[in-house]
């Protein structure tokens, strides 16, 4: 594997983190971190201007590895794995620690734990970013059949719904007849039709 540069970034979120968290103590922390070649802050990172800044660190400093510290991944994750593509890297070289939702926002009294919380996060990154491995993507063929197990009211209609999707089916029912307790109806509402 290739010696991991490491690049640190910190978001403020304006005063989402930064009103907590000591963000510059936090970057100088983790820039004397093993394999960390550089670490900033910035006040949004998902900004445009944000995302222009760590694309531009990548290249100045040759970063191979990121570690985004900001908000919880499920927002923006997506969002630094194509900034860091554009920038050049592997998506999957980018490492995401939340130290909004796991930090600032439930340690509000605490700016000195708060603070050192975040540092630990920010270690366990780096270490994890360390690690990475790129996924390759690969494009599988897919069979498209599909097996039914149960041939209820359910079971019919997902074979009708999946055969008209162009699905070759499989239903199976372990039962002598199909049409399971719908079959046991004498009368259906709101037509009284009989359910067979
Ligand atoms: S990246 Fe997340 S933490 Fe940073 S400004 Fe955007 S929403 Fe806030």
């Amino acid at each position: 594997m290739e010696n991991p540069r490491v690049g640190v970034f910190i978001c403020y979120c304006g005063t989402n983190i930064n009103g907590v968290v000591d963000c510059e103590a936090v970057k100088e922390f983790a820039s004397k971190l093993d394999g960390v070649v550089y670490a900033e802050t910035y006040p949004f990172y998902c900004s445009d201007p944000g995302q222009k800044s760590i694309k531009n660190a990548i290249k100045e400093y040759n970063l191979n590895r990121i570690v985004v510290a900001a908000c919880t991944p499920k927002i923006h994750e997506p969002t630094f794995r194509i900034c860091i593509a554009e920038a050049g890297l592997s998506p999957y070289y980018l490492e995401f620690v939340n130290i909004r939702e796991h930090v600032s926002f439930v340690h509000l009294e605490d700016r000195e734990a708060a603070t050192k919380k975040a540092m630990e996060l920010v270690a366990g990154g780096v270490e994890r970013a360390k690690r990475l491995e790129d996924v390759p993507k690969k494009v599988v063929e897919v069979d498209k059949s599909c097996l039914i197990i149960g041939g209820g009211i359910a079971g019919i209609q997902a074979a009708l719904d999946l055969g008209d999707q162009g699905y070759k089916v499989y239903l199976v029912e372990k039962e002598e007849s199909i049409g399971g307790r719908m079959a046991q109806l004498a009368k259906t509402f709101p037509t009284d039709d009989c359910a067979l």
